[in-house]
């Protein structure tokens, strides 16, 4: 029997990240997942025994180092990159303050050029990988009070589409999920009224689901999806169709 392949899921403890390592483990993968935090650890690991949980904050180099350090210590190389760990600071462009730029761009952005760094080597060498960034629909379609956060996002999208050309050759692909209005801690912070807007712009007529956006990573990260690289795939229930 092969061995399974190993899947990295960035920020696993909630949201759709967790429902990411729910579709890897599902699929027979052998799924590391992080945490900021070692109650999240554990619940990633009480969620999914024999899978591996580990503390990492995306914002900060050594606690990165260390991360990969402790992957390096117990030999798990992943195969399978997901770059989920993401943040929002919203406000306005008259009131955005730098540190609310800097924060969401060094979370959604610097992070996955750092990880991705780090675990390229590995997979040019044995001439199969799978990396897949979560972006949002707010890349391409732009939001009101989300300056920081579209850029971040938008910048995912370019280095995606970079990197895939860059590593396609040697059986790499890289690929973006945009997520629309999805059910999770980050969209239970807007007020009733934001909600109600945002609503009325979906086709389908409700929020998706964490497990919708799994669905399409768990896609990309199969054999199935060999030929698909530098794209975005948009799961927004008809919010924004390009
Ligand atoms: P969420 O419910 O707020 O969960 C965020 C996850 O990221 C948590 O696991 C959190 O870990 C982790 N995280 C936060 N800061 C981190 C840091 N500094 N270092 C490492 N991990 C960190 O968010 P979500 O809705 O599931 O979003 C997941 C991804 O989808 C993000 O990239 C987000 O931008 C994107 N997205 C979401 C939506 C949406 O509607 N929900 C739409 C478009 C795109 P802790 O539990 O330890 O805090």
């Amino acid at each position: 029997m092969s061995e399974k392949r190993v899947a990295l899921v960035t920020g696993a403890s909630r949201g759709i990240g967790a429902a990411i390592v729910g579709k890897l483990v599902a699929t027979d993968h052998q799924v590391i997942g992080t945490a900021t935090s070692q109650n999240g650890v554990e619940k990633i690991e009480r969620d999914h025994p024999g899978h591996k949980g580990l503390v990492l904050d995306v914002m900060n180099e050594d606690s990165i180092q260390g991360f990969c350090d402790e992957l390096n210590n117990l030999d798990l190389s992943p195969s399978i990159l997901v770059n989920n760990a993401g943040i929002t600071r919203d406000n306005i462009m008259l009131r955005m303050k730098p540190s609310e730029w800097n924060d969401v761009v060094i979370a959604n952005l610097n992070s996955v050029f750092l990880l991705t760094r780090h675990f390229l080597k590995p997979l040019v060498k044995q001439k199969f990988g799978r990396i897949i960034n979560i972006t949002s629909i707010v890349a391409h379609s732009g939001n009101a009070g989300q300056a920081n956060y579209a850029a971040a996002k938008a910048g995912v999208t370019g280095f995606t589409k970079s990197l895939a050309r860059e590593v396609a050759s040697r059986g790499i692909t890289v690929n973006a999920v945009a997520p629309g209005f999805i059910d999770t801690d980050m969209t239970g912070k807007l007020t009733d009224t934001q909600k109600e807007g945002m609503l009325s712009q979906i086709p389908a007529g409700r929020m998706g689901e964490a497990s919708e956006i799994a669905a399409a990573v768990g896609f990309l990260a199969s054999d199935d999806a060999s030929y698909i690289t530098g794209e975005t795939l948009h799961i927004n229930g008809g919010m924004h169709m390009l």
